[in-house]
């Protein structure tokens, strides 16, 4: 008999969990993991390979443990009067997250998130040995500073995850919302910021908060506006002292030198990497348009994907949408799906399979 999970001496409170699982298929439209679906352009490409081809001429040595350079780059692209000293990166945002948490998280120590919302937060919360708290959100899956004050205030966690705009709904996330926490806490406050540059121009975001504010923490990452979620390059803003206590957890050279030689290159091209972002911004409000004239009920969304209710039965649709080539994220709301914006062909793929299934689903 095959040995199973079960059968070995696992830690109690991870049996019966579930890994993070989203499909990974080879499908000709793929819009479920929320990637910017365009490609980096060749001349960037060209440039990254090679500062690839420099860092491997010293590959024989430990990279730079403290990435300067990486770090440097991060915060010219951040702005907001950032410096290197105040940004910390890992192999995507959510390293970046459990290393917080293994600082200032773990076992007797609480983590407070308002679901629907990114399931990582969760299962490093666990990872960690964090007790997860879910509290509840507002109509529209708003969080207002009264309901996320009540929150603190009843569960007195350690850390509170906030997630603006919101993973998987899209939910902007009121600026108003995050400074009552901060006052309502004594823990750290993280923002997941991973779709900050897909709101609309001009909004501000968490940054603009941190001055004054030791205990909070902005997380963002290169998944997503900037086209290299295959690269893993995820990184945070924050006071220094919080950076002091990331290196208590780090792994040493836990940033390969190729990552950083990567990460530093496309960093260089920041405007052309970031040039598809008005175009997914309007593929996004397309899909919003015409889910809403075939019947169905999109959330608002400044995020580069849609949520969408009034699927009958999700679960048969994702699999409809799947014979037609098209995969998109089922999460298990109740007659809801999410769909990732695509380049104008993929969008218009999406749309048409749409249509066949609510053709099927009346
Ligand atoms: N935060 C949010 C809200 C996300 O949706 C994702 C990716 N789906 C991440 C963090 C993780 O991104 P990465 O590890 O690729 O930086």
């Amino acid at each position: 008999m095959a040995i199973t999970l079960e059968d070995l001496p696992i830690r109690d409170d991870l049996r019966g969990q579930s890994p993070y699982g989203a499909p990974q298929k080879h499908v000709r439209v793929q819009l479920n993991v929320n990637e910017n679906t365009h490609p980096v352009p060749e001349d960037v490409a060209e440039d990254i390979v090679a500062a690839i081809r420099q860092a491997l001429t010293t590959v024989n040595r430990y990279p730079d443990r403290e990435f300067t350079e990486l770090r440097e780059s991060l915060a010219g692209y951040l702005g907001h009067g950032l410096g290197a000293e105040s940004i910390w990166a890992a192999n995507g945002s959510n390293e970046v997250i459990q290393q917080l948490l293994q600082a200032f998280g773990g076992p007797g120590r609480s983590v407070l998130g308002f679901p629907p919302t990114y399931s990582m937060h969760s299962i490093i919360a666990s990872g960690t040995g964090s007790r997860w708290i879910a509290a509840e959100r507002d109509a529209e899956f708003r969080i207002s500073p009264e309901t996320a004050v009540a929150a603190v205030q009843q569960h007195r966690p350690d850390l509170v995850f906030l997630c603006g705009p919101n993973n998987p709904t899209g939910t902007p996330l009121d600026l108003a919302t995050i400074e009552a926490v901060y006052d309502a806490t004594d823990g750290i406050v993280m923002v997941d910021e991973a779709y900050a540059e897909f709101m609309p121009a001009g909004q501000p975001t968490a940054l603009t908060l941190l001055p004054g504010r030791p205990r909070l923490v902005v997380s963002r990452t290169m998944s997503k506006a900037f086209a290299f979620a295959g690269a893993r390059v995820g990184y945070l803003a924050a006071d220094p002292a919080v950076i002091d206590a990331l290196r208590l957890v780090r792994l040493p050279y836990h940033l390969s030198a190729l990552t950083q030689a990567a990460a530093v290159a496309a960093l260089r091209h920041a405007p052309e990497m970031l040039r598809m972002v008005d175009d997914i911004r309007g593929q996004r409000d397309r899909m919003v348009t015409e889910l809403r004239a075939m019947g169905y009920q999109p959330h608002e969304t400044w995020s580069n994907f849609v949520l969408f209710g009034g699927v009958a039965d999700p679960r048969a649709a994702f699999e409809s949408l799947l014979e037609r080539d098209v995969i998109v994220r089922d999460l298990g709301i109740p007659n809801h799906l999410r769909v990732s914006a695509g380049t104008t062909e993929e969008t218009t793929a999406f749309l048409d399979a749409m249509r066949a299934v609510a053709a099927e689903q009346p």
